[in-house]
């Protein structure tokens, strides 16, 4: 069996840009610096994470509580990994928006019925033949409900924009989530996406939606291309401000030459993309 493992991180970031991915999950060097939305966003889910693993068991957990877990988590990353801001935002605004964001969340409902928090799934995928891939795909649910006579995978975003209806029927994301649910459980979960809304005054969106055995066979499609394309060593950057703008591998990037397909100063390293797994989840949570 391949050692390869996919995961929803590992391929929209081929299809975004496959020279960073090649960087990032074939030759393994490590990102020069971590967007701050991006240790924001995981920061707000570690928080969100321990409420829920409270309310699941039972356990009373105050405001307080959840806040010190953001602040702790956002913490533990400025040690551990080097976070930079764009002019328009301090660390000092990011944390007080942390804050009002997780403030605007626990006044909602409290999610009932929880089967599951920050679940990790290795499941099988199928191409629209009903053959199984050889590589499983690693998916990581954040919270999990039995919802009246349906599961509902809740997945959350921090954004400073809402989420459109259309992004949301052609996520990719809630297309993997709702197959590895499917693969698990035998039934066809619904699926959501909370975002916490950094607008000035802080809201919380909720958008829908399902997704279909047929979605899941050209998901399977999908893969088989870009896993081919991998094989065959395709790496090639994609250039735009959307991408660029906070890429970790500019420096790398500058350097790349076709052939062979690695940078000039890392040509010492270079190894097959068929030797290694890159499951590494390091989903972008956030969204400018
Ligand atoms: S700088 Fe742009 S083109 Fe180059 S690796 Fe990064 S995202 Fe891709």
């Amino acid at each position: 069996m391949s050692k390869r493992i996919w995961s929803y991180s590992a391929l929209t970031q081929y299809l975004r840009c496959p020279l960073q991915f090649y960087f990032q999950r074939i030759l393994d060097i490590p990102p020069a610096f971590t967007p701050a939305t991006l240790a924001f966003g995981s920061s707000v889910h570690e928080a969100l994470a321990v409420y829920h693993s409270a309310l699941q068991r039972d356990i009373a957990i105050d405001d307080g509580e959840i806040r010190a877990a953001f602040l702790e988590s956002w913490d533990r990353r400025k040690q551990r990994e080097k976070i930079t801001f764009t002019e328009a935002t301090t660390e000092k605004s990011l944390l007080a928006k942390g804050i009002a964001l997780l403030d605007a969340y626990l006044k909602e409902p409290p999610p009932q019925d929880i089967v599951g928090v920050e679940m990790t799934l290795m499941t099988p995928v199928h191409n629209s033949n009903g053959e199984a891939l050889p590589a499983p795909m690693k998916t990581v649910i954040d919270l999990l409900t039995r919802d009246p006579g349906q599961l509902l995978v809740w997945d959350f975003k921090t954004s400073s924009r809402a989420y459109s209806e259309m992004e949301t029927e052609l996520s990719l994301q809630a297309t993997i989530y709702s197959n590895s649910v499917w693969q698990i459980y035998k039934e066809l979960p619904a699926f959501e996406f909370v975002v916490l809304l950094k607008t000035k005054s802080p809201k919380i969106q909720r958008v829908p939606t399902t997704r279909a055995p047929d979605d899941f066979g050209r998901l399977g499609d999908l893969i088989q291309v870009v896993d081919r394309a991998v094989k065959a060593d395709m790496y090639y950057p994609i250039e735009s401000c959307l991408n660029c703008s906070t890429c970790a591998y500019r420096k790398p990037c500058r350097s790349w030459i076709s052939d062979p397909c690695v940078p000039k100063q890392e040509t010492s390293r270079r190894i097959s993309s068929t030797d290694i797994p890159f499951e590494e989840d390091q989903a972008c949570n956030d969204t400018a």
